[in-house]
């Protein structure tokens, strides 16, 4: 776990990627690139460079929101939130904390599960 306090993670992150990751905010629907982005490649956490999804994981699932159907191994931590008035599974980054989007069931085989992840909590890198 990195120990930065807001300060430091002001000097890392621009302001919408503070108000998503330190703050568990949520970008506007269809605000990323990454939604559309199909290259071959990996996606890394804008705060600490942990790689945590490859785009064999990624799917279109419509949201507007770059989703996943799986993560690599232990790269993430979850907790209960209930910020809209009801239960969502919150996912944060295991090495650096920052937040990155919610888990829902309604994803397609085989694991059924969507990650519904903020495209500014990620970097592309595509694999050449
Ligand atoms: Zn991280």
């Amino acid at each position: 776990m990195e120990n930065k306090t807001n300060k430091d993670w002001m000097k890392v992150l621009d302001p919408e990627q503070f108000m998503i990751m330190r703050e568990e905010g949520t970008e506007r629907a269809g605000s990323s690139d990454l939604n559309s982005e199909k290259k071959r490649g990996f996606y890394y956490c804008a705060g600490c460079e942990s790689k945590l999804f490859s785009s064999d994981m990624k799917y279109d699932s419509g949201s507007g929101w770059p989703s996943f159907f799986k993560s690599y191994p232990n790269v993430f931590e979850t907790k209960t939130d209930h910020l809209l008035g009801y239960a969502r599974t919150e996912y944060h980054c295991a090495h650096c904390d920052g937040h990155h989007g919610h888990i829902f069931d309604d994803g397609p085989e085989p694991t059924g599960k969507r990650y519904c992840n903020n495209g500014k909590a990620l970097k592309f890198k595509e694999e050449k």
